[in-house]
């Protein structure tokens, strides 16, 4: 046996000893006791990260989460629930006003005594004169939602500036998809309204069923709460029968539902 082969095989050998050892380790280790089916299982995600809206448009998520940062400083709802007790949710609907839905959205406010805030797209207030007027005159509030719903993340600035500007008059503004950052916060700022985004999408853009919606605001919905809904962008009629059975099981909790503090300028 030559020395070269000898070195050869002490090698092999060695690699042989170092595997099995690891492999000893490997082993160890997956004899670990393992944890418990409660403490392996994740939490669902939370659903309040605003998912897409309609108009074909796929997720897009804020950079922000809605609920806490997102809220701007001059808070449209703070105003309104000064009694931290006092069991009160938001409803939001967007991409409004639409002739055929939004009338309907609104016969189901008024049947529970319940008042929401439509974010609308100057677009379609031009197209459907009077829905405006309806909306306000039934108690509810108007917020802007930019003209023609583009993504504001990825527009020129003069363009930005345009959307932002020109839209429904309102001191709300809701960034179509929930697509913000620091640019489009200026925008809004200087135009004399502050950022409104939501804590609840109970997705019902994507028209999951009336019975999906429902459960979707009954598990996610706390005390205080934006809950994001639609009156445009498509078919909503499973939107209009959610918001009735929805407002009729939060009623039965104790809750009221007001439209936000957005201003008419
Ligand atoms: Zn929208």
């Amino acid at each position: 046996m030559s020395r070269r082969f000898a070195a050869f095989i002490a090698t092999g050998v060695a690699m042989v000893i170092v595997a099995g050892a690891l492999l000893v380790l490997a082993t160890g280790h997956e004899r670990q006791p393992k944890p418990t089916a409660a403490s392996t299982q994740t939490s669902p995600p939370p659903n309040n990260a605003p998912a897409s809206e309609p108009s074909g448009q796929p997720t897009q998520t804020p950079s922000t989460p809605p609920s806490t940062p997102g809220k701007p400083a001059a808070d449209p709802t703070a105003s309104l629930v000064k009694d931290k007790n006092k069991k009160v949710l938001f409803f939001s609907f967007d991409d409004g006003p639409d002739p055929y839905w939004t009338p309907k959205i609104l016969q189901v406010l008024a049947k529970h005594n319940a008042h929401a805030t439509f974010f609308q797209l100057g677009k379609m207030e031009a197209e459907h004169p009077g829905l405006r007027e309806q909306v306000l005159a039934s108690g509810n509030a108007i917020g802007s939602h930019s003209i023609s719903h583009p993504q504001l993340t990825a527009i020129s600035a003069a363009e930005r500036h345009r959307q932002i500007f020109d839209g429904p008059k309102s001191t709300c503004f809701r960034p179509p998809y929930g697509a913000s950052n620091p640019k489009v916060r200026a925008d809004i700022k200087a135009a004399g309204m502050v950022e409104v985004l939501w804590d609840v999408d109970p997705r019902d853009w994507a028209r999951p069923g009336v019975n999906a919606i429902v459960q979707n605001i009954m598990n996610n919905a706390h005390n205080h709460n934006i809950i994001l809904m639609h009156d445009g962008g498509g078919d909503r009629g499973q939107t209009v029968h959610a918001l009735d059975k929805a407002l009729t099981l939060l009623a039965a909790k104790g809750y009221s539902f007001l439209a936000m503090d957005c201003k008419q300028p």
